[in-house]
């Protein structure tokens, strides 16, 4: 990683604490926020009842229902080193990783109208309390693209592989060997679609329009010539 947050191991032993699929979330966004070099910290995620309970009592929680208790939230606050930057959500970076947090699917209390809470950030994936247990605690590692270079010349040992992709224009209905490799390079890149099965369906095409929206234009979810460009340019990287 060229950028490493201030509260980077503790950001993720944070993250390592929430619900399956909200942790993949969450460790999609922090990626992307380590990759465009915006530091945060995210000082809570899962949160007891009892300390909702406290919250909710001193006024900090309008409700019990926090999707903290089922670990599909987390907060988070802008800092500049090791200070925090209570009233820094507004700074075109933390708006850059609000704004893919939400892409992603969270909504941000920063938008509610009757209780703004800048810090949460909360995914509701199925509906409040669906989310499951089966990796918490685990220990996180992030796919750099350092670390996917360093894992694919372990595997050939000699050579530096070099990426390539399919030529052509894809979208969604596509099928095919070609859409499989599309999707392989993208979960690769970390804007995940699923499982790489060549056909294209809604996953695939959200994954597509992240990747571009970062990386290049039109954001279509069409698969092309500048896209191709810009995916091997992350690939080759
Ligand atoms: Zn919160």
């Amino acid at each position: 990683m060229d950028f490493t947050p201030t509260y980077h191991e503790r950001n993720l032993e944070n993250i390592a604490q929430l619900g399956d699929n909200t942790k993949d979330k969450a460790i999609e966004w922090y990626q992307y926020l380590i990759e465009n070099k915006i530091d945060i910290l995210i000082y809570e995620t899962i949160r007891s009842e009892a300390t909702q309970k406290a919250n909710f009592a001193k006024g900090a929680s309008q409700t019990m229902k926090s999707y903290h208790i089922v670990g599909q939230a987390l907060d988070f606050v802008p800092v500049d080193g090791k200070t925090t930057l209570w009233n820094g959500y507004g700074s075109a970076e933390a708006k850059k990783a609000i704004s893919y947090a939400k892409k992603l699917g969270f909504e941000w209390g920063g938008d509610w109208s009757s209780f703004v809470d800048k810090p949460h950030l909360e995914y509701a994936y199925k509906g409040y309390g669906t989310d499951t247990f089966k990796t918490k605690g685990n220990k996180i590692t992030l796919v750099t693209k350092k670390a996917t270079t360093v894992k694919t010349e372990t595997k050939t040992e000699t050579k530096k592989t070099t990426y390539t992709l399919p030529t052509g224009t894809y979208k969604k209905g596509s099928k095919g060997t070609a859409v499989k490799q599309i999707q392989e390079a993208l979960n690769k890149l970390y804007f995940k679609c699923g499982t790489a099965d060549g056909i294209w369906g809604a996953k695939t095409e959200d994954a597509l329009r992240r990747f571009q929206s970062v990386h290049c234009n039109p954001v279509d979810g069409i698969y092309g010539k500048n896209t191709r460009a810009a995916m091997l340019k992350q690939l080759n990287k």
